[in-house]
């Protein structure tokens, strides 16, 4: 039987770089891949393109848009797709990813490695396999993925936990979607695939606060005032509760925002479970000035889920339909 097509796109990161003990660079993705891991040839037909070759600081929305563009274009002719990419910023591309490429009906896997392929104790290889035996499943796992040390997370719920680990990714509020120990296993949890949509619009000016104690709001008012901020995401404390009394009061940023028109959408810095604004005054009051819970979504998607919801939405109503809206699987209904 003729084995699955797989394509595998590079985007650079820690996996394809070289240098040490220098600082590490970029360098010849597909000379090295073919030489260290020959039997990736065994698993798919796999064909390889260098998209980009950058440091995953270095991403932005507009290779994002491009990463999309991309992929939509080469799907039909594979069973699913490989993008190796940087893991400092690998859940902002696999959230944006999930956004843009809608209604998928293969794989879109993510992978990259804490050390480069070149090295004797690297987590490359075992990814690279994982990621393309993966993607080769085609149809049975419709979605973008993150594929890292054995396990398969959606895209959209996943974030980098760890520096220096091989375990470097979680999903604190969505189970793994399979495995790849002894046995592949896919949860039954995995989206169901639809028509594919390219969605590609994307508008980045979102501005973003983390919030402290102490914390003084004029800066963020003068970003405000400035005319150059088009949605504002806000990391509160525990459920999505800010300082409301004194100085130091955060009110006067949602009250400015609703002026102007700007949409706001309050996250929490805690990893694990969904904010709930009603449960206190803060929050409330951010509730009644037209702000959006961010449920359980992670911080990565909260900001890139703006981008996009500031890109569809025709008036400031439908830009907050989107933000509370499951559309890609990326918030638990309901939270
Ligand atoms: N700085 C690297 C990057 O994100 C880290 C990595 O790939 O692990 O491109």
């Amino acid at each position: 039987m003729a084995l699955p097509k797989v394509l595998l796109l590079h985007t650079g990161g820690t996996l394809g770089m070289v240098g040490r003990p220098g600082p590490l660079r970029p360098s010849d993705f597909a000379e090295q891949i073919r030489e260290r891991v020959p039997e990736l040839w065994r698993i798919a037909r796999l064909d390889l393109e260098i998209f980009a070759n950058v440091d995953s600081s270095d991403m932005s929305p507009d290779l994002w848009q491009g990463l999309a563009r991309r992929i939509h274009e080469r799907l039909p002719k594979y069973e699913g797709i490989v993008v190796t990419h940087g893991t400092d910023t690998m859940a902002y591309t696999a959230s944006a990813l999930s956004l843009m490429l809608r209604g998928l009906d293969k794989p879109v896997v993510l992978t990259g490695s804490q050390r480069p392929l070149g090295e004797i104790r690297t987590d490359a290889r075992l990814n690279l396999i994982d990621a393309v035996t993966a993607a080769a499943r085609g149809a049975e796992l419709p979605e973008v993925v993150i594929c890292f040390d054995s396990r398969l997370f959606r895209g959209n719920r996943a974030r980098k936990v760890s520096i220096a680990e091989y375990d470097a990714f979680d999903s604190p509020n969505l189970p793994p979607l399979g495995g790849l120990g002894v046995e592949v296993t896919i949860a039954p949890h995995r989206r169901r695939a639809g028509p594919l949509k390219l969605m590609d619009r994307l508008e980045s000016r979102v501005h973003t606060i983390f919030a402290f104690p102490g914390m003084d709001p004029a800066p963020h008012l003068a970003w405000l005032e400035s005319g150059e901020v088009r949605g504002l995401v806000l990391f509160a404390f525990g459920a999505g509760n800010f300082a409301q009394v004194g100085p130091h009061s955060l009110l006067p940023l949602f009250e400015r925002a609703h002026e102007r028109g700007i949409p706001v959408l309050v996250g929490s810095q805690v990893p694990r479970n969904a904010v709930a604004l009603p449960m206190y005054e803060s929050g409330a009051a951010a509730l009644a000035l037209g702000a959006v819970g961010a449920g359980d979504m992670t911080p990565e998607t909260a900001v890139v889920k703006m981008m996009h919801a500031l890109a569809y939405g025709r008036s400031a109503a439908g830009v907050r339909r989107i933000l509370e809206s499951n559309v890609a699987g990326e918030r638990t209904p309901g939270t």
